[in-house]
Parts: structure tokens; C-alpha cells; sequence
């Protein structure tokens, strides 16, 4: 990990405190930070994202103090999560405090909170000793930023500071759970896995009602850089199945050996389904820059952290949209 310098963080809460814009990283992927108490900052976010404004924020909390001014009141299940799991890649959604800006909630009742766990952002938090808002630092529906790079590469000459505390640790963004109720209610996989929570905090997830708050940012097209993705399965690339690899223009990202021709662009993570979540948003994006046309991004197994990697990729990748919005993978895989 990198380390951000002292200076660098007084800098960028001083330009928070004067209503700007601040990236900075966190253990999930890189934020794109406002006071979460100067409406006219946050509304900025989605206009240097261009982001719907109908997508709520995550607001980043370094103490109790921050929490107490974002959220109406702790209930006991949070409290439990949070003690399993804070600082980390946990977002809770909880009753909004009164004072909570309508531009962080995109009009809710609920907010949603984490505590990050990373030096820079629990720094840059201390430092202006308030909570900021901030939903990934990528252009909207582009992948999420794992890398300062990727955050400038999206948004050169939109935001003037860029705290770069290299390489994210997790590269996937956080689970978000319901914990007004008795039972956490996941609305997104992320980095901590359902069984994870069921085992450290000792209560079984369940799976959203129709009762739930959707996670209206798990609804659309996302995480998808300008090529075309293509879903396909290992045992395909291992049969040597998949043709289209070697046509100019192809790419491929993948764990499994495979057989056939070389794609024009080739990206191996090797190793376990978490080092294939940390590499992905970036083996996505450069293999856009490489300049892939169409490029075919092995699957994993749907389940931990499987889960949420198959989540991001299926947005990803081709897809038919319903009327409600909701999206569906054409994915081979
Ligand atoms: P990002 O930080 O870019 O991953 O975006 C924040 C995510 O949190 C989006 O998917 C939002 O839809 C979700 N979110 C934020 N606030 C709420 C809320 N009050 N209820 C449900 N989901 C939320
Ligand atoms: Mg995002």
C-alpha cells in the first residue's frame, strides 16, 4: 500500500471543507468524496460521475461521533454487524438522521454507512471530522476505479485532487446489507460474503423481500468497460471451445488455462477467487486501453466471493434490459 502524506490529506479535507471534490482510496476501490452535509458538493458528485440522480451514496464514517450525525438511531443488529465487521467493506443501511442532505439519499428515508478500513480515507475522515459522501470514483456505469489511474482516467479535469494510496486490497466494493430488522437482508454481494456474516455475526443473511429497499445502483448496466464482454465458462476455454479468441480485436481474462489461439490481449489472475475479484475491474480496463473489441472474461463459481465477482460481471457483460430495468446476462458461462 501506498502511504499518503500528511500534507496531501490536509490538503484535500481543506479543499472538502471549501465544497470540492476529493478521490481517495479505500480497501474496496476508490471513492469520489463530498462533505456529506454540503448539498451543492454532493449534488456535484453526480454531475462529475454523471450519475442518475435517483442512485444513492455511501457516506464514510471514521467514529461513533460521524456515525451519530448520518443515522437516526443504531439498532441492535447494526450494532452487532458493525462490531463484526467496522472498519471494513460492510456498507449497513439504517434509518437517515433528519439533517442528511435528500441529495446523499436520492430522496430516502434510509442511508446507507461504513466505516472504511484504510489509513488514508480513516485520515482524510479524522481530518475534516465529518462524514463524506462518496459513491465510487468512475464514470457511471464504467468499472470501478481499483487504481488512482483508473479514477484519473475517468475523471481528468473534474476533480482537482487525487489521493493515490496505489493498488485497492479487496478491488471489489462493498456488501450491502438492510440492518434495520432483525436479520440482515443482503441488497448487494460484495467483498464480505454472506457466510461470513452468518459466522461472525451469528445471524443467517436473508435474501432481499418485497418488502426491501432495492440498491438501485444493482439494478443497471454497470461495471462494464467500452468493449463488448463476454461471459464464458472455464470448461469451455480448457476444450479449447471458444471461438472468436484469436480474431483481431479479441481479449481474454481468465484463471484457467485454455486452449486455441492468442487473443490480441491475455490477462491470467492466477490463484483464488479473491485474487480474481482484487484483478478484475483492472484487467477489464486495460484490456480496453490494449484496444479489445470483444473480449471474453472467464466465470467463477457463484458463491462467497464468487458471488459478488459474477454479480459485477454479469452487468458487464452483453445484456437484454427489460422494461422494469432490471438487466439479465446473455453470459456463455
Ligand atoms: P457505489 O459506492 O458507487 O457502489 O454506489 C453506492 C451503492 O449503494 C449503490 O448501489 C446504491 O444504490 C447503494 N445505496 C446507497 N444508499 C442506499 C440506500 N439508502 N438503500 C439502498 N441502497 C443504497
Ligand atoms: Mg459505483
Amino acid at each position: 500500500m501506498r502511504k499518503t502524506s500528511a500534507s496531501s490529506i490536509r490538503a484535500a479535507a481543506e479543499l472538502l471543507r471549501a465544497g470540492g471534490l476529493v478521490v481517495f482510496p479505500t480497501e474496496t476501490v476508490y471513492g469520489l468524496g463530498a462533505r456529506a452535509f454540503d448539498p451543492a458538493a454532493v449534488r456535484r458528485i453526480f454531475r462529475v460521475k454523471e450519475r442518475p440522480a435517483d442512485n444513492p451514496l455511501i457516506v464514510h464514517v471514521a467514529d461513533e461521533k460521524q456515525l451519530a450525525r448520518v443515522v437516526r438511531r443504531v439498532p441492535p443488529l447494526a450494532r452487532r454487524l458493525m462490531n463484526a465487521f467496522w472498519p471494513g467493506p460492510l456498507t449497513l443501511i439504517l434509518e437517515k438522521a433528519p439533517d442528511v442532505p435528500p441529495a446523499v439519499t436520492a430522496g430516502q428515508r434510509t442511508v446507507a454507512v461504513r466505516m472504511p478500513d484504510h489509513p488514508a480515507a480513516l485520515s482524510l475522515l479524522r481530518t475534516l471530522g465529518e462524514p463524506i459522501a462518496a459513491p465510487s470514483a468512475n464514470r457511471s456505469g464504467r468499472p470501478s476505479p481499483t487504481t488512482a489511474a483508473h479514477a484519473l482516467k475517468d475523471l481528468r479535469g473534474r476533480v482537482a485532487v487525487i489521493l493515490d494510496g496505489g493498488p485497492c486490497r479487496n478491488g471489489l466494493e462493498s456488501a450491502i446489507v438492510d440492518a434495520r430488522g432483525r436479520r440482515p437482508v443482503l441488497l448487494r454481494p460484495g467483498a464480505i460474503t454472506a457466510a461470513a456474516i452468518t459466522n461472525r455475526a451469528g445471524i443467517p443473511v436473508a435474501a432481499p423481500g418485497r418488502d426491501s429497499p432495492a440498491a438501485p445502483g444493482a439494478r443497471r448496466r454497470h461495471y462494464a468497460p467500452s468493449c463488448r464482454v463476454i461471459l464464458v465458462a472455464p470448461a469451455l476455454l480448457r476444450r479449447g471451445r471458444v471461438t472468436g479468441l484469436g480474431l483481431p480485436g479479441s481479449g481474454l481474462v481468465h484463471r484457467s488455462p485454455w486452449k486455441g489461439r492468442r487473443p490480441a490481449f491475455a490477462r491470467r489472475l492466477r490463484g483464488a477467487v479473491a485474487a480474481y475479484a482484487r484483478g478484475l475491474f483492472s484487467a477489464l480496463r486495460d484490456a480496453e486501453s490494449a484496444g479489445a473489441s470483444t473480449l471474453f472474461v472467464e466465470t467463477v463459481p457463484d458463491r462467497g466471493v464468487g458471488r459478488a465477482v459474477m454479480d459485477r460481471l454479469r452487468r458487464a457483460a452483453l445484456l437484454l434490459e427489460s422494461p422494469d430495468g432490471r438487466t439479465r446476462g446473455l453470459g456463455l458461462g
